[in-house]
């Protein structure tokens, strides 16, 4: 649930379901929006005041992309958010030449550190409306909210890893946030040599409405913190499906979201990987809730 509003000791939350309803606030326990000194970047505080919002795609009926073999976007993309959060909340040593993140103080844990779908009934796999996913983060009053996703439908064989990063046109922080993405992205999965796929225009990438000037996705449309999609690996390849059954693979695509928060927060990297994309005809699933969406109840 988010707190939309309050009333006395009542409490306006939106559900995951993205109904609205009033509870008594006497009664439920509620975590508080972080508070910091600051919102603005360079902020005294540093990486201990920064709040991040991880978003697992999908859940529940909502199954998102599914590999040949089986595997379904909602629980990978849940481990994943999962594995970078861990890294996320916890001080680390970076080895920024390679890559390499081992155990150490050098790089300080980042404050606050929220996932969308985390506890719940069936390991967290039910479903979450886009707009609740977005006043998470909105009321967190995150620095940045990444909603992590896996691919279907490329153009066709890649020459490397064909991993797509979505940014918001109206955020230059989205932006960028979505061309560091590219560069841990690429540096993580490069090592893997296996039969990638991907669109002639996979990089950092923006998509529009008809209307030709607000985004097509909603996560990037409503979200009033700097947000992008990532679209790391074909889950509806053979060969990336097989990946993202690893626990290496899923770890490294973790550590991509790892490096690529810690450089979008401390530095003012531009990024790299943009690329101009074609004009797409073909509606992609809509977000919102089925019907039949249930609110989770915790365990
Ligand atoms: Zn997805």
């Amino acid at each position: 649930m988010a707190v939309e509003g309050r009333r006395d000791d009542w409490l306006e939350v939106r559900t995951p379901c993205d109904t609205i309803m009033w509870v008594d606030g006497r009664t439920v326990a509620f975590t508080p929006t972080p508070t910091r000194p600051g919102s603005d970047r360079g902020r005294p505080g540093g990486l201990a005041d920064a709040v991040v919002v991880l978003d697992p795609g999908h859940g529940g009926p909502n199954r998102g992309a599914t590999g040949p073999g089986g595997l379904a976007e909602p629980a990978v993309n849940l481990d994943i958010a999962r594995r970078a959060a861990d890294l996320l909340r916890t001080s680390h040593t970076v080895d920024w030449g390679s890559g390499v993140i081992g155990t150490g103080q050098g790089t300080g844990a980042v404050g606050t550190v929220w996932l969308t779908r985390t506890a719940g009934p069936e390991d967290a796999d039910y479903e979450a409306g886009l707009l609740f996913r977005t006043r998470v983060a909105d009321m967190a009053g995150a620095d940045a909210l990444v909603s992590i996703h896996n691919n279907a439908d490329p153009d066709g064989p890649y020459d490397g890893p064909g991993s797509e990063v979505f940014y918001s046109v109206t955020s230059d922080e989205s932006r960028r946030l979505a061309g560091i993405l590219m560069e841990e992205f690429r540096r993580s999965f490069s090592t893997f040599d296996i039969d990638w796929v991907g669109d002639t225009d996979a990089g950092a990438k923006y998509r529009l409405r008809s209307d030709g000037t607000t985004d097509y996705y909603g996560i990037l449309r409503n979200a009033g913190v700097p947000a992008v999609i990532t679209e790391g690996a074909y889950i509806s390849n053979p060969a990336e499906e097989a990946l993202l059954g690893t626990v290496e693979f899923r770890q490294a695509y973790a550590e991509a979201i790892y490096r690529a928060l810690i450089r979008f927060l401390t530095t003012p990297d531009p990024g790299s990987f943009f690329t101009e994309p074609y004009e797409r005809f073909v509606e992609a699933g809509r977000g919102d809730p089925l019907p039949t969406c249930q609110i989770p109840v915790q365990p």
